[in-house]
């Protein structure tokens, strides 16, 4: 049985190019990137020529990136370090209501240590409003973050907007950009962003390395107290191969990511289209057109989510009910509960999630069986009765 991966929002597999390009430094190229000999000077180019990469693909300087272990690192670095610093200056944070647990989660542990967070809400498509950011704001509020597309229902934030308005009140503006960073377009001074995180898994590079890119004169604490690495500002040797790796992996968007994104946006739109028409009792999660090019996300009525997975797995199909991070709770998704949707429609929802490797062929197979798969469970649910 040839399986057919639809989980790109969880995790990409590697490239095998970034897998190339990560080899010779395991071996040939072991050198500490922070050693002055040849073999740390050999690291240390690695490094500097991926920091460039990146930095450039999203429209920054090369001083602001700072290499991490990935999106929850980049998340907790941004939101932590940028209220310890500023904590002179006040004590208000404001975010959304469906950010990812990388950023809920610190919010919740600062709110313990005399912090206070607005969770602003979403409408029923998953979009935060501006006004209610605007109305959100004191005098004491130091930090805005608001993630850039959601990485259960795809939906695109209007950060630019945000952050034109955070940048008129003076509040540093953070994004959480993992889920569109080599999928669609990413510009800090486009999007006014003082702060963006991202993860190389997520775009085909190495799991365990991401960024936070931090805009020049931003106050922010140092994560990770050591050695002086990224400039002071992130102690740890440097993950050489695989920041090697995450530039490789940008090098490849860059050429591939407008190809793939009209691949991916036409195969997504069939997909709705078809599970419309085909399945009764439906919702699409998230918003019509205003989504990620590779998310699709359904409530399906009747049957939960669970059943859905491992019936659509015994058949070779991997998706996914939502974050990877909250699979193993049975609690249902805090971002379809944010949506207004009841208990029981949130706990049936099916992520689909694409990528570089997704082809027409086996979007055909999942449409095929998708329906079978509702009918046998729908067919033993006391709930549903066929119209
Ligand atoms: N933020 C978002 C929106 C994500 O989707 C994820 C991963 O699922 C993360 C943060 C965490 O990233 P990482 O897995 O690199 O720690």
């Amino acid at each position: 049985m040839k399986r057919i991966y639809l989980d790109y929002a969880a995790t990409a597999p590697t490239d095998p190019e970034v897998v190339k390009a990560m080899e010779p430094y395991f071996f040939e190229k072991p050198g500490n990137a922070s050693s002055i000999h040849s073999f740390g000077q050999e690291a240390k180019k690695g490094i500097e020529d991926a920091r460039e990469e990146l930095a450039s693909f999203i429209g920054a300087k090369p001083e602001e990136i700072i290499f991490t272990s990935g999106g929850t690192e980049s998340d907790n670095f941004a939101v932590k370090g940028v209220v310890s610093a500023m904590f002179d200056k006040g004590n208000h944070i404001i975010t959304s209501a469906i950010e990812h647990h990388a950023i809920l989660e610190p919010c919740k542990i600062l709110e313990k240590h005399g912090f206070t967070v607005t969770y602003v809400g979403v409408d029923k498509f998953g979009l935060v409003s501006l006004e209610d950011i605007k109305k959100a704001i004191t005098d004491k509020t130091i930090l805005i973050s608001i993630m850039h597309a959601n990485n259960e229902i795809g939906t695109i934030q209007p950060i630019a907007e945000i952050g034109k308005l955070a940048k008129e009140k003076g509040i540093d503006f953070h994004t959480d950009a993992v889920q569109t960073v080599g999928h669609i377009p990413v510009n800090v001074n486009e999007m006014n962003v003082d702060l963006l995180s991202l993860s190389g898994h997520k775009f085909y590079g190495p799991k365990g390395v991401g960024a936070l890119y931090v805009r020049k004169g931003t106050r922010i604490t140092r994560f990770l107290d050591g050695g002086d690495q990224e400039k002071g500002r992130r102690a740890s040797t440097y993950n050489s191969t695989g920041i090697v790796g995450l530039g490789k992996a940008v090098e490849l968007c860059r050429k591939n990511m407008a190809q793939e994104e009209k691949l991916q946006i036409m195969l997504r739109d069939r997909m709705i289209q078809e599970i419309n028409k085909n399945i009764p009792e439906v919702l699409l999660n998230g918003h019509p057109k205003k989504r990620l090019p590779n998310n699709v996300n359904f409530s399906i009525k009747y049957i939960e989510g669970e059943s859905m997975l491992l019936n659509l797995d015994l058949l070779g199909i991997a998706c996914s009910t939502g974050s990877a991070c909250t699979s193993s709770s049975l609690e249902p998704s805090h971002v379809l509960l944010a949506l207004g949707l009841p208990h029981e429609i949130a706990h049936g929802s099916l992520r689909i999630s694409m990528g570089r490797w997704t082809t027409e062929e086996e979007i055909s197979q999942f449409l095929q069986q998708l329906p079978r798969v509702i009918d046998k469970l729908r067919a033993m649910s006391p709930l549903y009765e066929k119209k």
